[in-house]
């Protein structure tokens, strides 16, 4: 018997796995895939908000402030990737600046401090971003946000919740569960678990599980939001995060460069049917395209790399849904969209006061282990490695992203089990690069076999049902500007 399982181990229900680890709890994650952050947590912006557009009054304005408070010192601690550019919300005409400077208010309305955000003019814009569309008259600019290593943030929060004792389970969809009179019986397609609470965490899962406990009273609208990864050569195109002015009509896209320095334009917001279609359009970058050149003008479409899509698990409610069901003991963590990312900090601790209200005790483990080490290492000028080097410390396996099979190694030899290379691909960066695994992919698989003593052609690149279609990028790099 489980004090607490939690089923999805996306940011959400990895955050939580490692709050609750801080506590003498049974806890136990439970994940339908091969392996943790394979939804929306590694498909998105990996932007750390602001706040500043949230709404006083509702979880969304509060957590996001919160949870971008606590990235620094999460980073410190689980080494996944986090630094502050800042960003900069930009605007052409009279209606936007009336806009920027509703923002302004706002932002100061719901807690952001005169330091920390400005309107600021033509001139000052252009000092900060030199390749800005020469048109813009006017930003608001907010100095505290982030960027992000989304998927990294996810392993590094499972590896040490697992670390400080959570049990987690992959490749275990949750297909029913059973309310019986003091837990909860918990039926996976491995295997069956009993537990007092039951933490719903399930990204666009989380109607279906709901509804499987009886505890379902909002919907789940999925959002899709594609992009266009490009290669770091057009990293200084862009300082900081570039959004556009919102209008009734549209939100803009968005221009930056991701913690690993790849220039990166998107998302859009489009409905679907089917939260699992991750396929990208033409039609949809090819808009995406054109927006982000109201930013930056001058990126250059050849130098693409990959386009990729990720879905938001918008609800009926506007908002997040953070609350004990109408189902006793039974906690619907769900609704998480944007900026779920930068509020699964706070999230997490909000979850913790949930349990506590509902008679969980909480007392403190006093053998929490607040440390991760990082997987990848930074290599600076005097590193020699070299393709086929007989040290592993040497040996490079990804010639774009310069990773070593130390590192795969250290991946591979961690407590949370890899079974694809698309799961070595998000700690280590291999196959992240201009080639785009074509150098490093037989490599990798190799190394993984060897590890789990198996035929490389035996080793998947992900799991079977992730296979979008995706937009070639020769047909994105044909695009004449
Ligand atoms: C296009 C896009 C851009 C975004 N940009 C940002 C941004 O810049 N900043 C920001 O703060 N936020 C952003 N977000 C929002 C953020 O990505 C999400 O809020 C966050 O990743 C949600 O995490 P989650 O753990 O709730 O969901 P997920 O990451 O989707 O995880 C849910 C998990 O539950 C599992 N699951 C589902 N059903 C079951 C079942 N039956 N049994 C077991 N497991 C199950 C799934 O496999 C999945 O791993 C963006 C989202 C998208 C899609």
């Amino acid at each position: 018997m489980y004090d607490i399982a939690i089923v999805g181990g996306g940011v959400t229900g990895t955050a939580i796995a490692r709050e609750l680890s801080k506590y003498n709890l049974q806890t136990v994650l439970i994940e339908k895939e091969s392996d943790v952050s394979t939804g929306a947590s590694k498909a998105n912006s990996g932007i750390v908000h602001g706040g500043y557009v949230g709404k006083a009054g509702t979880l969304k304005g509060e957590l996001c402030i919160k949870g971008n408070k606590a990235f620094k010192k999460l980073d410190s601690e689980l080494n996944f990737g986090f630094r502050r550019p800042g960003a900069l919300v930009i605007g052409f005409n009279e209606q936007d600046k009336k806009q920027l400077e509703k923002i302004y208010e706002n932002a100061l309305a719901v807690g952001h401090s005169e330091d920390d955000i400005e309107i600021i003019d033509y001139d000052k814009i252009k000092s900060l971003e030199p390749n800005i569309n020469e048109e813009v008259e006017i930003a608001f600019y907010c100095h505290s946000v982030g960027v992000a290593s989304p998927y990294e943030m996810v392993v590094a929060l499972a590896e040490n919740a697992v670390d400080n004792g959570v049990e987690l389970k992959l490749s275990s969809e949750v297909t029913n569960i059973n309310n019986q009179e003091d837990h909860f019986e918990i039926i996976t397609k491995k295997q069956n678990y009993k537990s007092r609470f039951l933490i719903n965490a399930a990204g666009t899962g989380s109607e279906k599980v709901a509804s499987y406990a009886g505890a379902d009273n909002f919907s789940i609208n999925p959002r899709r939001g594609q992009y266009i990864l490009f290669g770091k050569d057009q990293a200084d195109l862009v300082e900081k995060v570039i959004f556009q002015t919102p209008t009734p009509e549209t939100k803009g896209v968005l221009v930056t460069t991701t913690y690993h320095g790849n220039f990166m334009i998107g998302p859009n917001s489009e409905e679907i049917d089917k939260p699992e279609n991750i396929d990208t359009t033409i039609e949809e970058l090819e808009n995406i395209i054109e927006t982000a050149r109201k930013s930056i003008p001058d990126f250059n479409l050849k130098r693409a790399l990959t386009t990729f899509a990720g879905v938001r698990a918008s609800s009926d409610r506007d908002d997040f849904i953070i609350e004990e069901s109408r189902v006793s003991n039974f906690i619907n963590v769900a609704g998480i969209d944007s900026p779920g990312l930068t509020a699964a900090p706070a999230i997490a601790e909000k979850v913790v006061k949930i349990l506590e209200n509902s008679g969980l005790k909480l007392e403190k483990n006093q053998d929490f282990n607040p440390k991760r080490e990082p997987i990848i290492k930074i290599k600076d000028e005097n590193f020699d490695g070299k393709i086929d080097a007989k040290d592993p410390e040497k040996n490079i396996i990804c010639r774009c992203e310069t990773v070593t099979e130390a590192e795969i190694l250290d991946a591979l030899n961690r407590d949370i089990t890899i079974k694809t290379a698309d799961a070595i691909k998000r700690r280590t960066r291999a196959g992240m690069g201009n080639c785009q695994a074509n150098f490093c992919r037989s490599r990798v698989k190799r190394l993984i076999a060897d590890y789990h003593n198996c035929k490389p052609e035996d080793v998947k690149v992900r799991d079977e049902a992730e296979k979008p279609q995706r937009v070639s990028i020769n047909k994105i790099r044909q695009i004449e500007k």
